[in-house]
């Protein structure tokens, strides 16, 4: 057997299982990564997408491990794709066909992700009996209804801003993607006197120094308008945006909106990672140079996984909050303390703490 593909990505920590799936039949495609079962079973998101490669859903699943032992949750880490449109009329059919080829991987709890949803993850419950994310009537917690990653971002802000002398009464924020993080991030903020002075979405964006009318901009979207024709600031591009000078930074669209190449772009104090891997880890380095403070994706972000494994052990939204609260708390500043006392990058240090606590709990396991 050829094993130089696996060895490419293969590391000490896993993965432990890459699965391709293929019904003859229904032509259902998928790949499931189960990466790292040290901290128990894993959890993480069915993405539906009809272009994603085996490499990315690997990417993801480490990225679920490392969020998941840095949340302290007793979970490992895991992905899982769909090979499919998301806007297919077959949807609810793909998507419990994919539930019974999963069935036998009981060590992989599934959730939404792009492309699925509450109800995607309530088919799955329904023919395999595990499944986070669901409808409240099964006892779900909805994560984005209830703005928990944004939540999260909001208790990063508490912390990192008073560690760099930063007033959040009155900080200028920036926010790129004014989608389920963003959004909710903006609600949180505000309630601690910051001001949202531009955001955007796909197709573009506004300004408003004054602060922008959020819940104008919230009723514009939800009856399907464009951010930058909402009349509720200067319109600019989606590239402008990146440019507007802040206090606040949070990107939460999509990955790699900043490299090398465009990092010096970037005039802001702190940056709280909403999105997955926004800043490839060569442009963080400089900007950490340039003296803007970011709190890494997977340490900023981690509400969403914190409130879903909160809804696994069947507890309650005010246990999730509180959970969140504490974890994002307690590892926003162990990062902060360690970046000053190592000298070393933020992703570099949440990187080592997450490593850190894999490392130990497989030290317990004879077998993975
Ligand atoms: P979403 O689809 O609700 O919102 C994304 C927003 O970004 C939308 O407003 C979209 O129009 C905008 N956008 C897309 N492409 C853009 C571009 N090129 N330029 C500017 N804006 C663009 O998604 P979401 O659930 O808010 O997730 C946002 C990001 O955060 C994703 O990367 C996701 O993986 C990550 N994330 C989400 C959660 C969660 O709880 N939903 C948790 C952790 C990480």
């Amino acid at each position: 057997m050829c094993t130089h593909y696996i060895d490419s990505f293969a590391d000490e920590f896993g993965p432990e299982k890459i699965i391709h799936i293929y019904e003859p039949k229904s032509k259902l495609r998928a790949i499931v990564a189960i990466d790292n079962l040290s901290l128990g079973k894993a959890i993480g998101g069915v993405r539906m997408a009809e272009d994603v490669s085996t490499r990315e859903v690997f990417r993801l699943a480490r990225a679920m491990t490392l969020k998941n032992a840095l949340a302290k949750l007793p979970h490992g880490g895991a992905k899982a794709a769909i090979l499919a449109d998301p806007a297919s009329k077959d949807k609810e059919k793909i998507i419990r066909e994919f539930a019974i080829a999963i069935k036998g991987l009981t060590d992989y709890i599934p959730g939404p992700d792009m492309g699925t949803d509450e109800r995607c993850m309530a088919y799955i419950y329904d023919e395999i009996g595990r499944a986070v994310g669901l409808p409240r009537v099964l006892g779900g917690l909805p994560l984005d209804e209830l703005g928990m990653t944004g939540y999260g971002l909001s208790i990063a802000a508490d912390v990192a801003s008073e560690k760099i002398g930063l007033l959040l009464k009155g900080a200028r924020v920036v926010i790129q993607g004014f989608g389920n993080v963003g959004k909710a991030a903006t609600g949180f903020l505000m309630q601690r006197g910051a001001k949202i002075i531009a955001t955007c979405d796909s197709k573009g964006g506004i300004h408003n120094p004054e602060g922008i009318d959020i819940a104008a901009l919230t009723e514009y979207k939800a009856r399907g308008g464009k951010v930058a024709e909402s009349g509720l600031g200067k319109p600019m591009g989606n590239g402008d945006i990146l440019e507007v000078e802040s206090d606040i930074f949070i990107p939460a669209a999509r990955p790699d909106v900043f490299n090398e190449a465009n990092q010096h772009l970037l005039k802001t104090r702190l940056v709280l990672e909403g999105a997955n891997i926004p800043i490839t880890h060569e442009a963080a380095k400089l900007m950490h140079d340039r003296g803007i403070m970011i709190i890494p994706d997977i340490i900023a972000n981690s509400g969403g996984v914190i409130c879903a494994a909160v809804e696994y052990q069947g507890l309650s939204e005010a246990d999730a909050f509180e959970k969140i609260k504490a974890t994002i708390t307690q590892n926003t500043q162990e990062l902060l303390a360690r970046v000053t006392r190592e000298k070393m990058p933020p992703h570099e240090v949440a990187l080592k703490m997450a490593k850190e606590r894999i490392a130990k709990a497989m030290a317990y396991r004879a077998h993975m």
